[in-house]
């Protein structure tokens, strides 16, 4: 392991390794990666691995857009010629009120301006769509053609590799247990494994970045919050899109191979570290699974289990650098969405460290929480 790196990413998700390989090809030499379990092993590897841009800020449809185009662009930007698995047969997103509604077809304008190809769809155009819905309840919804999913892992290995061959250094099975600081500006890193002296960080911690923000004595707005998930066995492929609600509170699609992944979010779950799975989310997700879509109720479910979002006030991921501390990164609190973001996440983290302008205008600060200048992003799991 080096002693001394110009930048240390803790964290070996999507979003570490994507910054990392977005400041290696923007010539930045000595990078370390610290993950203190196998890449992919937090949330990224655990997640449902859904990519929309149907959302209901400009921010948002921006950095959703022009990460979807980077998932597509994939093999040829971080030449490689993996297979990440991206299947783009749209989302389904249902309303099961008028006023649900209203705030989609909101949500289509500013959509289209921003070019993203979604529709609204009437209840019996969304039983054209996902022939098994019932729609029974259904108030109507929106569709976009060109949203879908990609297979975590390989993603993970796609950046992985392309920065291992830039040089950086990636460290798994190594635990970040102490930031160094003098005269308020950050030292180094201490692992399990030994000292690294730096003076930038990135915090990129998934469910524990709390636990980084405290090694430079920050007190962040996160908290880890535990989600689950299920995948049934493999059958003959019979739903192309993704469907979700956010009111009936369900996502559900069918990945390349045949099993269907689903899970929802319980609004009850008090924050922890807690990733074990429960027969409460078993139940819950069998009843709404065979309520909306019920031929799936038929299903057998192979696996499930849990992994942690990280939340902040308003949902949305923080991506800045300390005002207090200096040379100390942040990339967390990406809730439900940070997978299908991580692509745009890793070149803006890497423009701000290099001090860059920014290519896309974000205000993912600190500072508006302590403002109360929230985001309203209604759209949000
Ligand atoms: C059930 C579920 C479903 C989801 N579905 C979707 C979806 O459909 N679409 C979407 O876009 N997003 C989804 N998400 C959210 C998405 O998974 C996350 O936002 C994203 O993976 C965050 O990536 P990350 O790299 O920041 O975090 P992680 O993948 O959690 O990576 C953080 C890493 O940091 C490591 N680490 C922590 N502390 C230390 C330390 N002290 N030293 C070294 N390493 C450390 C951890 O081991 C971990 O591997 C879902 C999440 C869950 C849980």
């Amino acid at each position: 392991m080096k002693s001394k790196a110009d930048a240390v990413i803790i964290g070996g998700g999507v979003i570490g390794l994507a910054i990392a390989y977005n400041l290696a090809k923007k010539g930045m030499d000595d990078i370390v990666v610290l993950e203190r379990e196998y890449l992919g092993s937090g949330a990224t590897g655990r997640c449902g691995a859904g990519i929309r841009q149907q959302w209901g800020t400009e921010m948002n449809c921006r950095l959703a857009r022009k990460s979807m185009d980077i998932f597509e662009n994939m093999n040829e930007l971080l030449e490689t010629k993996m297979d990440i698995e991206l299947k783009q047969q749209g989302y389904l997103l249902l309303a099961f009120s008028d006023k649900e509604m209203e705030q989609f077809r909101k949500n289509l304008e500013l959509q289209a301006r921003e070019n993203i190809p979604s529709r609204e769809v009437t209840p019996e155009e969304a039983k054209e769509i996902v022939p098994h819905l019932n729609i029974d309840d259904v108030a109507g919804g929106t569709f976009c053609p060109t949203d879908g999913h990609a297979n975590p892992f390989l993603v993970v290995k796609a950046y992985e590799d392309a920065a291992r061959r830039l040089g950086v250094e990636i460290n798994t099975f190594t635990e970040a247990i102490d930031i160094t600081k003098e005269a308020g500006r950050i030292t180094g890193v201490q692992t399990d494994k030994g000292f690294i002296a730096t003076d930038k960080v990135v915090n990129a911690a998934g469910g524990y970045s709390c636990q980084i923000g405290e090694m430079v004595g920050l007190d962040l707005p996160v908290k880890p919050e535990r989600h689950e998930i299920l995948v049934t066995e493999r059958v003959e492929p019979f739903q192309g899109p993704m469907v979700m609600s956010f009111s009936y509170n369900i996502y559900c699609q069918q990945t390349p191979g045949g099993p269907f992944l689903m899970g929802f979010g319980d609004p009850d779950e008090p924050a922890s570290f807690n990733r074990k799975s429960s027969w409460h989310f078993l139940e819950e997700m069998a009843r709404k699974t065979y309520k909306l879509l019920p031929p799936l109720g038929e299903l057998r479910v192979v696996r499930q289990w849990a992994g942690l979002y990280n939340i902040t006030p308003d949902r949305q991921p923080i991506i800045t650098e300390s005002k207090e501390v200096p040379g100390f990164y942040m990339a967390i609190g990406f809730s439900g969405h940070g997978f299908m973001i991580a692509p745009m996440t890793g070149i803006l983290m890497a423009e701000m460290i290099l001090g860059e302008d920014l290519s896309l205008d974000i205000n993912l600060d600190l500072e508006r929480f302590e403002k109360g200048d929230l985001i309203l992003e209604p759209s949000v799991v």
